[in-house]
């Protein structure tokens, strides 16, 4: 997510021209020809001029089970075929909806959860946020209100998710939502002194991606997770986990969690729930946060979207998450981060290269020298067009590129990332001589 507004398109691309449609995250003022993307098949996609790219980011951080699974799109025709969709409001339901749920509830890693479907990323954050501040204010504490979040944390653009951001994607918007405050990334004593600082009993909730994905690949300290868990317990905080590039396999376990062995109060997820077949997220509440919600009649949550529980949305899901275990994905995740990790880590002995962050799971960040971008801002630019060229896709940052491919990436593959990137590094290097 962090993208230079002027390099947010790519340079090279087809003719075509992006007409009427206005990029997310991107100069239109500045832009170039755009890349237009027309078949995928595993971790390979082609463009309308032919060319061949390795996406080495899962599209955005998404694409768990490879592009192009028959098996999804034939999940995803059989729905439509038979429901495209009936709402879940009040007391109607649909079939795939009740089977997700209870897949997913079966998954988590807390006792008899409920599970609340949206329609992406950043309405999960807003359903978990607001669930966060109502659970507490009819359990009669409405004073809590205070949601923390961590510097480089990102967590969607809706209302609460650009209030709660990390990062610098919030100018101009004005104060959406009041009561949030940040703390460090990699400190539970801060996290514990802001809760001292603003009251016990004036916070909701903590929001925190298990390791920080969009801001830059940041794998939390050894004992972090854990502590900051105790810590909210501790002061009657709900914590939330933004799983939503963590979870369906990207760290090796189901909702990214588990390794650090925390049970949080609430799981946002999105992304790899369908590897992006269709859109699709939701809120995994613990059976404590839902009670007050199932255990008596006369209380609702006033919430949710036209999307919530879509039926041809949930059959894609099923299918995905049949593929995760079919292909046993989610253990191979964990199987190959070590390998994957080593491959990606021999860039950094490139003189351009200041560190390669990441190690848990399939996900990492070459972060390029200071000095380097400091001396040329448009350095990272350079390093993702360059490894495009290379015939590999990467997330852009403002100081490198994210790479976190598909699940199912081979050996040959990886080592095609990994080559392709120091190529692209080599290039870059030869053009500021
Ligand atoms: N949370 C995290 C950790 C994310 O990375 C994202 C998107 O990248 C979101 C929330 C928002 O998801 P969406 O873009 O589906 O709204």
């Amino acid at each position: 997510m962090t993208v230079r507004p002027s390099e947010a398109v790519g340079s090279h691309g087809s003719e075509s021209t992006t007409g009427a449609l206005w990029h997310p995250f991107s100069d239109m003022g500045g832009r170039s020809a755009p890349i237009e993307m027309v078949r995928g098949e595993g971790v390979w996609l082609w463009d309308v001029d032919g060319n061949r790219y390795l996406d080495g980011s899962s599209s955005l951080w998404y694409a768990n089970v490879g592009h192009g699974r028959p098996e999804i799109a034939q999940a995803i025709s059989d729905q439509l075929a038979s429901l495209e969709t009936f709402h879940i409001f009040g007391d109607f339901t649909n079939r795939p909806a009740v089977e997700l749920a209870d897949r997913l509830a079966s998954l988590a890693p807390m006792p008899d959860p409920k599970v609340f479907l949206t329609s992406g990323g950043g309405d999960s954050i807003e359903t978990a946020v607001k669930l966060a501040r109502l659970y507490h204010a009819v359990r009669g504490e409405p004073s809590r209100q205070f949601v923390i979040s961590r510097v480089q944390g990102y967590h969607g653009t809706h209302g609460i998710g650009t209030s709660i951001l990390g990062m610098p994607f919030t100018e101009g918007f004005g104060e959406l939502v009041h009561h949030t405050a940040r703390v460090p990334w990699d400190s539970a004593e801060a996290l514990e002194a802001e809760i001292t600082r603003l009251g016990s009993d004036q916070v909701a909730a903590f929001v925190f991606e298990p390791v920080v994905g969009s801001g830059g690949v940041l794998v939390p300290p050894e004992g972090y997770l854990e502590d900051v868990v105790r810590i909210c317990r501790a002061h009657g905080v709900l914590a939330i986990a933004d799983a939503v590039i963590c979870g369906f396999g990207r760290l090796g376990s189901w909702f990214g969690v588990e390794r650090w062995g925390i049970e949080p109060d609430m799981i946002a997820f999105a992304k790899g729930v369908t590897s992006g077949y269709l859109p699709l997220g939701g809120v995994i509440a613990s059976a404590e946060v839902a009670e007050p919600f199932f255990g008596e009649p006369g209380r609702m949550f006033a919430h949710g979207a036209t999307y919530s529980g879509h039926a041809t949305c949930c059959a894609a899901a099923l299918a995905n998450i049949d593929l995760l275990k079919q292909d046993d994905l989610v253990h191979r995740a964990a199987a190959i981060e070590r390998p994957f990790h080593e491959r990606l880590s021999s860039l950094e002995s490139h003189p351009l290269v200041d560190t390669v962050r990441g190690g848990t799971g399939l996900m990492a960040a070459i972060v390029l020298d200071g000095d380097a971008i400091e001396e040329r801002p448009a350095l990272a630019g350079d390093f993702w067009r360059a490894a495009r060229r290379h015939g590999v896709l990467t997330r852009s940052l403002s100081y490198g590129a994210a790479v976190a491919p598909p699940l199912i990436i081979d050996d040959a593959e990886q080592d095609m990332i990994a080559s392709c990137l120091g190529a692209a590094l080599d290039e870059v290097q030869r053009s500021r001589r």
